[in-house]
């Protein structure tokens, strides 16, 4: 099962592809999260995408889509993959599609939050050092590790790009997806659990 979630920079994409994942016993595959370790590793890929993730645009489409289809072809990936942040543009979209071949996307789920909203919750969200789970400033961090982080990307600047660079290169994959009748729009201002259901509900 090939499960995409949709929507834009602090729709809660990241804590919900990995309840979806665990739920279904899915791999979670983050790109963003892979592109953070190749960097954390300094491989080249890291270095060339460094560039582009600081200001909040996107990577080149070759690189990110050999390392995402690369990813969804390992071994533990065999019985799925929810993907969170891949594909970004039509050009990832229509080149995964040609991978997939037959068995193609299951579901695309578009979580979806008002700009208004997103700028806030990006402004206010800190990370585990350890296990990248987000945390508002104010709450306590129950993960069982200490530290914080803000992501460089996270700040005003960035974060205002980041929304421009969805609005125009991402948000077309929404028709893109409907007119493949594989769409479901979910509300994402709701409480995180009521949005688990609600993506859960969506795929039965
Ligand atoms: P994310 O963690 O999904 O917010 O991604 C952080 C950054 O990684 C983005 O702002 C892009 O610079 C880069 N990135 C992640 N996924 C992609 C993708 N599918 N295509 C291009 N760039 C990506």
């Amino acid at each position: 099962m090939l499960i995409v979630l949709l929507g834009p920079p602090g729709a809660g994409k990241g804590t919900q592809a990995k309840y979806i994942a665990e739920s279904l016993g899915l791999v979670h595959v983050a790109s963003g999260d892979l592109l953070r370790e190749h960097q954390a590793k300094g491989t080249d890929l890291g270095n060339e995408a460094k560039t582009y993730m600081e200001t909040g645009a996107l990577v080149p489409d070759d690189l990110v889509i050999r390392m995402v289809l690369d990813r969804i072809s390992e071994e533990d990936a065999l019985k799925g993959a929810v993907l969170d942040g891949f594909p970004r543009t039509e050009v990832q979209a229509k080149t995964l599609d040609g991978h997939l071949g037959e068995s193609g996307i299951d579901f695309v789920l578009l979580i979806e939050v008002p700009n208004g909203h997103l700028v806030e919750r990006i402004a206010n969200r800190r990370l585990c050092e350890t296990c990248q789970r987000p945390f508002a400033p104010w709450e306590t961090q129950n993960c069982g590790h200490e530290g914080l982080y803000q992501r460089d990307d996270d700040k005003a600047e960035a974060v205002i790009n980041r929304l421009k660079v969805y609005e125009s290169q991402t948000s077309p994959l929404i028709e893109y997806y409907q007119l493949q009748g594989k769409l479901k729009n979910i509300d994402g201002t709701n409480e995180i659990n009521v949005v688990t259901n609600d993506l859960l509900n969506a795929i039965k």
